[in-house]
């Protein structure tokens, strides 16, 4: 067992090997083309959606090295001379068979979690609580989903003692697939959320479907104090019981309010730490936690019940608890000293989560050296020599070029390094030793993933490497980018390309970040505003062809230079341009014609088109890559007479130019509005702007957009104030009651409108909103934050974004979210992160 081959792999999958001539040996399950690690011992499973069928990949994986497919189509076997091909129905369902085949081989206890918040939290603290005790197999972050979890049980090693597998289902009938998989003898439900997931009839709905999860469980432990879980749970396991004969599922509760197996006697909180007593077995006991808030003590709770179901002792749980730490529960890309990026990742070093990070790294690829420093990767499994050899396999896969290995484990491996001549390795005991040689110089234009276990306390290498944020930043989270671009793409006919719009700093929201991201998504163009953003793409490593829409003369040469693609808008323009391309001894050089339907900015009219078809037809300078034009107010249901009019209009004009070329050219008219309102006008492709951003104006489908960036200040300072006493410039502001200011690191200059004075505008404390007091500063502005006694200096304000819409700020401005967006000035850091 173990390790595989085409011939036990078409048994389980009871498909037909349609030619063997690949590798003998399968120990890998590969589903994405772009996260290549293990060429060799790779099995690629092409997963077909109704977007996307990942057949297209097999020929450039098979130039990669990897010789063993799945396939639910043949393909032309002899551009393959030297792969192995098994034919199956379904690509998906094979996938969820090897993984349940694979899974049926170990009989050790495997927790199964799900519920709707908490789950890897869980999780992690569970690994946290358990890894001194067990060798276990846990599913990397939060791989949760339909293809998350075939890739974590697929882990499983004979070597493991304990496995800990979250599952998330986003519509009926999917847990029945993750059951089989995961097949958990004992379960944890966390909790249930009222939220109306798309996708379920209701609550009680939901909660059956997830219980699926636990039909042939031993044990489940959960919460009664959710009412309507413990009533499903009630009948479920009535239910279960029934149809297995014999009902040996047991149940394993704890409540604050009602009698439960552990039954919560107090919970008292203190500054950093809750102490929680309790009743079990009719003996009194109680953990503390360094956790204060009410999800970490439900999380602590469950993973209370769960050592006391495996028996553990009073002394060993009170010890372990006090010690749980915080969850990354994300990959932040910071910007770093000397023109860095910096990828931390300082919580856990397993072989699983760094695969994650390098992927991320190798997705990021702004700056030409790309550096880890990693720690010694405890409880593996495996031999050092085995491990590191794999981590150096790894590292040469992913073309990194530095390498900071930190730990005895790491260092007594060092030759496997050293071998890789395109790796520059170096080598410290301990995190002090290396801390000690620092030498801020040795880091300069890299992207640098900092990778550790948490006992190597890495955080204190980010510290040095990260540049010091002033304490203002705009986080960007990168997974809703992706889902909201997802979302559009879902609405598009099959063959509709897309176009990324990436203009003023991508919204405000970054540069070569989202332009990587993007790149990496296959999104099939890009968009600028003008030629010095594109070039700054270019030098980022970004290879999409990036349409500029405002080509001044004094960026004619840069244009040329960096392969951009001008937007063509008047005749002047076009006999500029023509002759620089003439000089520059190019020709056939890629141009987007411009035409105005109505929006009366930039383009040509509609009696401008023969000059202009007269003009292309007597050079060979240019070449139309694409005509088209710009909707004026697609968001806006009392103006679609208007847009029709536009979209009829440049449906006469486009065809009027590509009948005369007589060559294939793309025809584009919809921005974000227009792809979520008026499906009709996609023509050949779509615009993609603000919807990218989180935000559409049509309410279905902002429902299903993420929140993309977060804008969060500190209280630097925090005053009490008699009644009566003014606040801020102008001496004009006064609290009626004697007050709490606090004042806050934002200002105009931040971008933070100043017409939001006085009570206008509004941020979120402690969940709270709380008014502007007095007028806004430059630099600072006062928070009236009377009706918040627990406010304390240091505290996170949210100025908008997750909890605050930045619709709703706009709204308060009298402006839109497209300016307050764009508006956030540089001087406050962005960071990334993905989780
Ligand atoms: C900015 C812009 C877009 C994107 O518009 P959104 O409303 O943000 O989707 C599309 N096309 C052109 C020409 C633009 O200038």
């Amino acid at each position: 067992m173990n390790v595989y081959n085409a011939e036990s792999i078409s048994k389980i999958l009871k498909g037909e090997i349609l030619q063997q001539a690949g590798h003998p040996e399968i120990e890998h399950i590969l589903l994405d083309s772009r996260k290549l690690n293990f060429a060799e011992t790779s099995l690629f499973i092409p997963l077909v959606s109704a977007r996307r069928d990942a057949h297209q990949y097999l020929a450039e994986l098979y130039g990669k090295g990897v010789s063993n497919f799945v396939v639910s189509e043949t393909p032309d076997l002899q551009k393959f001379p030297k792969a192995t091909f098994i034919l199956v129905k379904d690509t998906l369902q094979a996938l969820h068979a090897l993984v349940a085949a694979h899974r049926h081989q170990f009989h050790i206890p495997v927790i199964g979690i799900t519920g709707s918040n908490g789950k890897t939290i869980v999780k992690e603290w569970l690994y946290q609580l358990l890894e001194k005790d067990y060798n276990i197999v846990r599913s990397p972050k939060s791989y949760n989903s339909q293809i998350g979890v075939p890739l974590s049980v697929w882990q499983m090693k004979p070597e493991h003692e304990l496995a800990i597998f979250e599952a998330g289902i986003s519509q009926p009938g999917e847990m029945v697939n993750l059951e089989k998989i995961i097949r958990p003898t004992i379960g944890i439900f966390t909790n249930i959320g009222e939220a109306h997931d798309e996708g379920f009839l209701n609550i009680r709905q939901k909660i059956n479907e997830k219980l699926v999860l636990f039909m042939k469980s031993d044990v489940l432990i959960y919460c009664k104090d959710y009412l309507v879980l413990n009533e499903c749970i009630n009948t479920f396991h009535n239910q279960v019981g029934k149809k297995e004969g014999d009902n040996n599922m047991q149940l394993l509760t704890w409540s604050r309010k009602t009698e439960a197996d552990i039954k919560i006697l107090s919970i008292d909180k203190n500054d950093q730490h809750t102490r929680i007593d309790a009743l079990y077995k009719n003996e009194p006991l109680h953990i503390t936690i360094p956790f204060v808030d009410e999800g970490s003590i439900e999380n602590a709770i469950h993973c209370w019940a769960l050592m006391l179901f495996l028996g553990k002792s009073q002394e060993v749980i009170q010890d372990r608890m006090l010690t749980l730490g915080n969850i990354a529960m994300r990959l932040e890309l910071k910007q770093g000293i000397n023109n860095c990026s910096i990828i931390n990742d300082s919580y856990n070093s397993d072989l699983g989560s760094l695969t994650i990070a390098l992927d991320f790294l190798q997705q990021q690829r702004q700056h030409p050296t790309r550096t880890v420093i990693l720690s010694d990767i405890l409880q593996s499994g495996k031999s050092e020599a085995t491990l590191y050899e794999e981590v150096a396999g790894l590292l040469e896969q992913q073309g990194i070029q530095k390498l900071v290995g930190i730990g005895k484990g790491i260092g007594r491996e060092k030759r496997v390094f050293q071998q890789n001549p395109n790796l520059k390795s170096s080598f410290y005991n301990s995190t002090e030793e290396f801390l000690q040689n620092f030498n801020p110089q040795e880091y300069v234009n890299e992207t640098i993933l900092v990778k550790g276990a948490r006992v190597f306390e890495f955080e204190r290498i980010g510290k040095l490497l990260e540049q010091k944020a002033h304490q203002t930043i705009l986080e960007i989270n990168l997974n809703a980018i992706a889902n909201n671009v997802q979302q559009y793409q879902a609405l598009l006919k099959p063959g509709t390309k897309m176009m990324g719009m990436v203009k003023a700093f991508s919204y405000g929201s970054g540069s070569f970040e989202i332009a990587n991201l993007l790149q990496f998504m296959g999104v099939d163009y890009l968009t600028v505003a003008y030629a010095d953003e594109g070039v700054e793409l270019r030098r980022a490593g970004i290879t999409l062809p990036i349409m500029v829409m405002n080509p001044e003369p004094s960026s004619f040469d840069a244009i040329l230079q960096w392969n951009l693609e001008p937007e063509i808008y008047s005749l002047h323009l076009f006999q500029l341009l023509e002759e620089e391309v003439r000089l520059s001894g190019k020709t056939q050089y890629p141009v987007h014609l411009k035409l105005d339907t109505g929006m009366h900015r930039l383009g040509f009219e509609k009696q401008d088109i023969p000059l202009l078809l007269q003009h292309l037809k007597e050079q060979d300078y240019f070449k139309v890559q694409s005509v088209f034009s710009h909707l004026a107010a697609s968001e806006d249901p009392t103006k679609d007479a208007f847009t029709k009019k536009q979209a009829t209009l440049f449906t006469e004009m486009s065809k009027e130019i590509t009948q005369a070329l007589g060559y294939p050219v793309l025809r584009h008219i919809s921005n974000s509005a227009g792809i979520s309102r008026h499906p009709e006008l996609q023509f050949d492709m779509v615009r993609l702007g603000i919807g990218m951003y989180g935000v559409d104006n049509l309410p279905t489908m902002q429902e299903k957009l993420k929140n993309v960036s977060t804008l969060k200040t500190t209280i630097a300072q925090l005053k009490h104030i008699p009644a009566g006493e003014p606040v801020g410039y102008g001496a004009k502001w006064k609290s009626k009651e004697p007050a709490t200011i606090a004042t806050v690191r934002i200002g105009y200059a931040d971008g933070y409108p100043r017409n939001l004075s006085n009570g206008k505008g509004k941020m979120l404390l402690h969940g709270q909103l709380v008014p502007v007091a007095g007028i806004i500063a430059m630099d600072m502005l006062m928070l009236d934050v009377t009706k918040v006694p627990q406010a304390a200096e240091g505290d996170e304000v949210i100025v908008f974004g997750e909890g605050l819409p930045v619709q709703e700020l706009a709204a308060w401005a009298d402006t839109i979210p497209y300016e307050i967006l764009t508006g956030i000035s540089q001087r406050v850091k962005r960071v990334y992160f993905q989780e």
